[in-house]
């Protein structure tokens, strides 16, 4: 059973661990496809204002005738392929703000929650002609050329969009302040659009809140569900443990008397016995005994068991001191032959107690004979009391086996009985220290003990004083 719970157990952590794999890799593809979702609807939204607006429509007009005029000058030879692109600089700089003025604009007119930026990069500017290809830009290892839009180190930015624009020219040369010869050329120019989200993670995170929470949620319910069906199935194993030991400890007290019984009743009718009435007296002296001593099992079973709630105290007002030292010679004198030295020190101060001193009696006799019988081979207990303004303190120690820190949680449990150790010569039904407890409860105070493996074990009874 032991090791079903364990497998259990190990299965279910196997199982919970797969499903958050499972819940990770789908909240990841989610992610993937939200963060899909956001920037292809950023693109459209920044690619309509790059199409549809007139203002920024008529900027790239006016630089492109400019950079027609400026291409035609580089075919006469009049300029250098350097200078187009500064001229091309120079124009995209006085421009820049009026675009980004106009861009902004749009963008707050479109009411996007979140900033974005824009850039247009010039990736490559040639020349195809009757004599070939002239590339302009890049002319050495340069890379793209920040043109128009928002200044960003271009590793921040989302590719929107590349370009190619392919257009003619074409001079009878006749243009005053262009080429005064014929000119027939096709240019080709590659640009790319960049956008930047600031904080765009955040905003995709955002949009799956929902989903965060609603599987953290799940998955804790998941977790709680879990934890609280193994610990139910731990403590319906602990129970059904116990109930198998308690039965198997009541079979065997009850197997000594009744054999005993029985060989006895049978002696009965045997002529020696029927013929000596001192052997009859004998005999029917055993009878009893075990009858009472059979009786006193079930009495125990049937009393011991009783909780906190069930039972009705007789309180009467008690002096402390006198009365522990009753209790305390009425339990030496039952165990007189056992070889116990019993030190007290109960505290010759008066103190008034309101208890059960019958139900107190018992509770304090099954801690005293849990002393003597787990109390090792030489044994001894101290008792002793004390007092403050609220409780009234008993202590029981003994130096005997003592209790390891796992199985102290545990003894005062119903039926409960520590079966590591050497103390299986030990009877008991695992009801004493069960009873004592319930007891003291009832009372309104407390026990608790502490306790050292091969060292001994002490009991603190407290019983509050004034009620
Ligand atoms: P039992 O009938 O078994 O004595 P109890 O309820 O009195 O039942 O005690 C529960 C268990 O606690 C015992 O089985 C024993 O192992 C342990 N125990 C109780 N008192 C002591 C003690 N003074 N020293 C060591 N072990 C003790």
């Amino acid at each position: 059973m032991h090791r079903k719970i364990n497998i259990l157990i190990i299965t279910s952590i196997i199982a919970l661990l797969a499903l958050s794999g499972i819940q990770a890799y789908l909240i990841h593809n989610t992610y993937q496809l939200k963060k899909k979702a956001f920037l292809a609807e950023t693109k459209k939204v920044i690619s309509k204002i790059d199409d549809e607006t007139p203002v920024i429509d008529s900027l790239e007009t006016v630089w492109s005738e400019k950079f027609l005029g400026l291409l035609a000058k580089y075919k006469m030879k009049s300029i250098s392929k350097d200078s187009i692109m500064n001229s091309l600089k120079l124009i995209a700089e006085s421009a820049n703000p009026h675009f980004v003025e106009a861009y902004n604009k749009e963008v707050k007119k479109v009411g996007l929650e979140y900033d974005i930026q824009y850039q247009k990069n010039i990736l490559n500017i040639a020349i195809v002609d009757s004599t070939g290809i002239d590339t302009i830009f890049p002319t050495r290892q340069e890379e793209g050329m920040f043109f128009i839009g928002e200044d960003f180190p271009k590793e921040n930015g989302y590719l929107i969009s590349t370009a190619t624009w392919n257009s003619s020219f074409q001079s009878d040369g006749s243009e005053e302040d262009l080429a005064q010869i014929p000119l027939e050329f096709e240019f080709v120019v590659k640009t790319q659009d960049l956008m930047n989200i600031a904080d765009w993670q955040r905003i995709v995170f955002g949009r799956m809140t929902a989903l965060f929470v609603s599987s953290l949620l799940l998955f804790l319910f998941v977790i709680g569900l879990l934890f609280y069906s193994i610990s139910a199935l731990i403590k319906q194993k602990k129970v059904t443990d116990i109930k198998t030991d308690f039965i198997n400890n009541i079979t065997h007290e009850l197997k000594t008397p009744l054999a005993t019984l029985s060989i006895a009743s049978k002696s009965l009718r045997t002529d020696t016995v029927v013929q000596s009435p001192k052997a009859l007296n004998s005999t029917l002296d055993i009878i009893d005994r075990q009858n009472s001593r059979l009786q006193k099992l079930i009495d125990q079973v049937m009393s011991n068991s009783l909780g906190a709630e069930k039972m009705t105290l007789q309180k009467e007002p008690t002096e402390a001191s006198v009365y522990l030292r009753q209790m305390l010679q009425d339990f030496e004198l039952s165990i007189k032959e056992k070889n116990v030295a019993v030190k007290a020190d109960i505290s010759p101060e008066k103190a008034e107690l309101q208890i059960d001193r019958f139900l107190l009696t018992t509770a304090l006799h099954n801690i005293l004979e849990n002393a003597v019988k787990y109390g090792g081979d030489e044994k001894s207990i101290e008792i002793s009391s004390q007092f403050n303004a609220k409780e009234y303190l008993i202590s029981i120690k003994d130096h005997g086996i003592g209790i390891s820190s796992k199985n102290l949680k545990e003894v005062f449990e119903k039926f409960y009985r520590v079966t590591d150790g050497d103390r299986h010569d030990v009877k008991g039904l695992g009801l004493g220290l069960y009873y004592a407890n319930q007891i003291v409860k009832a009372h309104n105070g407390h026990i608790s003990a502490q306790s050292e493996v091969g060292q001994g074990t002490e009991f603190i009874i407290s019983i509050p004083l004034n009620v």
